[in-house]
């Protein structure tokens, strides 16, 4: 891979950061040469040409290029992304960022999570006259029902200790 391969890249791209030549190079490369290796040669091509004025940097963070001749135009250029989560549109700090924010890939994380669950445990069973009536006895008799109250309800329904819990602050301890 030569200075002039790198070259032919970049201007295809006209504002780049470091990772997205490193990607386009990797396509025609990386049969002969490491990532490490491509990034690499990328970086000193990219120290080179900022020394003659060929190319510009004209972003910090993250990090971005123009060669000169788009220096003016250069957001123009700008290869944004669509977040899946919120749709908005955001500049991709590395290849694997696929959404525009903390939040949003959180939320994502949060979806994936739900969707595991099986679906009979998504919806919460309606509690029956019965099992009421259990917990309300219980707690009669208690005077309160004690977080141990609550587990030993919440194994002998069946249901967890929190839908225990909601219930009793719902119906009992209004
Ligand atoms: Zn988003």
């Amino acid at each position: 891979m030569m200075p002039h391969h790198i070259l032919e890249k970049a201007l295809e791209l006209k504002v780049f950061q470091v990772w997205e030549l490193v990607r386009e190079l990797e396509k025609d490369w990386e049969f002969l040469l490491t990532g490490k290796q491509i990034k690499d040669r990328v970086r000193t091509w990219v120290r080179n040409n900022l020394s003659t004025g060929f190319l510009v940097k004209v972003m910090n963070d993250p990090p971005m290029f123009t060669v000169r001749k788009y220096e003016k135009e250069w957001r123009e250029h700008l290869r944004l992304r669509a977040c899946p989560v919120c749709g908005e549109k955001f500049l991709p700090r590395k290849s694997q960022t696929l959404y525009c924010s903390e939040t949003c890939a959180n939320r994502q994380y949060a979806k994936r999570k739900w969707q595991k669950v099986k679906p009979e445990k998504r919806k919460p069973r309606k509690w029956t006259k019965e099992e009421l009536n259990l917990l309300k006895e219980t707690a009669r008799k208690r005077g309160k029902l004690s977080a141990q109250d609550m587990r030993e309800l919440a194994r002998l329904l069946n249901r967890t200790f929190k839908a225990v819990q909601h219930k009793y602050y719902e119906e009992v301890r209004r």
